[in-house]
């Protein structure tokens, strides 16, 4: 049996039953029902937020947080990321400006970001790339000085605090994804995180085609509304989140320990400043110490059934709707691409066996065997 990378959340489907029974007899299936209502207000209070609107997929809910502020010009962001990141901006018309990644956390580097800055800027676009917070409090800074809005994709960043708590307070937006592959789904889903109850008013109708009511159309808006079926899931699932964040902690430690010491594997910090880290994804980075290079390893844990992914190769500036512009040349951004060649993220899911990580660690131990061999 291969093991994937990833391998969704899904309480037993008994439990879901009762939450279908409501919809069916309040024939409510989506526009804001019940679900919708109680799921907003139930994740808002478990991840320590003011407000949260509820989106069809993470992807929507970019493109409509950059409505939301009005957001037009360059959006300074990251190549380092997944390419709906940056196709939000296409999406509005919007140019992005790629900055390199700082090479430890493989988030957007603060340093680099001045320099980026035109008459033309009018927002900043970080990821929490895996989960690890980013620089906020320098990205912030900059974003006062310039006066520059601040939309974090925080796609990863479900549940992660920082000191100060939830990582989702920092900046003017922040954006979640519920897509399956993520630590928390609804099947596809995603919500904006906004401080203000304005801006939570002026999402909904945005995600409703504009509508304010029944005859009132205020703004091009999109239908990226979640259905009831989808707010019912997440309110099952909410009951379980913790007890899967938790067995991914375990995972990640067992990694850890069980990885330790190989020469030419390197790992993200364990605590990237998280005071509550969510170990979305298991990143390693394969320098050249190792016997093989990153697609060497790849493709034998392939061979052994263990189907690990490159996130995030190829960078977003190297795909062919980016790589014309200024920012995507690669002498630009040495960190990104250097990440990018090096980046094999390995299974972690709340179902993971602790077989299954010593499976994975033994297939990456037969490669050193074999090269001392050799
Ligand atoms: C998953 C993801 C998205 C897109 O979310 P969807 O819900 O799949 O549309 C955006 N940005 C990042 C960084 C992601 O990982």
């Amino acid at each position: 049996m291969p093991i994937p990378v990833t391998s969704p959340l899904l309480p037993p489907l008994e439990e879901f039953l009762p939450y279908l029974q409501k919809i069916w007899s309040s024939r409510t299936l989506t526009n804001g029902g019940d679900m919708h209502r109680e799921l907003e207000q139930a994740m808002a209070r478990y991840l320590g937020v003011k407000h949260l609107a509820l989106m069809a997929n993470g992807t929507l809910a970019l493109v409509t947080a950059l409505q939301a502020l009005r957001i037009t010009g360059e959006v300074i962001t990251t190549p380092y990321s997944f390419v709906a990141t940056a196709h939000s901006l296409l999406w509005n018309g919007i140019k992005p400006v790629f900055v390199d990644v700082d090479p430890v956390t493989l988030n957007l580097d603060p340093s680099r970001i001045e320099a980026a800055i035109t008459p033309q800027t009018t927002a900043i676009m970080p990821v929490h790339c895996y989960g690890n917070p980013c620089d906020t409090r320098a990205i912030e800074r900059i974003a006062d000085t310039y006066n520059l809005k601040v939309i974090y994709d925080a796609a990863h960043a479900f549940g992660v605090e920082d000191a100060g708590g939830s990582v989702l307070r920092h900046g003017d937006l922040s954006v979640l994804s519920f897509h399956a592959t993520k630590v928390f789904n609804t099947f596809e889903g995603g919500a904006i995180v906004c401080p203000d109850e304005r801006t939570y008013r002026r999402i909904g109708h945005l995600k409703n085609f504009g509508f304010v009511d029944e005859t009132t159309v205020v703004a091009p808006g999109i239908n990226g509304k979640m259905s009831e079926v989808n707010a019912a899931f997440g309110l099952l699932q909410l009951r379980y989140i913790d007890r899967a964040l938790e067995r991914r902690q375990q995972i990640d430690a067992l990694y850890r320990q069980r990885l330790q010491g190989i020469r030419g594997l390197r790992f993200m910090p364990p605590r990237g400043g998280q005071a509550r880290a969510n170990h979305a994804y298991f990143p390693v980075l394969v320098d050249a110490e190792f016997p093989l290079d990153r697609d060497g390893l790849y493709q034998h844990m392939r061979r052994r059934g263990i189907l690990v992914r490159r996130y995030f190769y190829p960078l977003i500036s190297d795909f062919p709707m980016y790589r014309g512009l200024a920012s995507a040349d690669p002498a630009l951004l040495p960190m990104a691409r250097e990440a990018a060649q090096k980046v094999l993220c390995l299974p972690i899911f709340p179902d993971l066996k602790d077989t299954g990580v010593e499976a994975v660690c033994a297939a990456i131990g037969e490669v050193r065997a074999e090269a001392h061999v050799a």
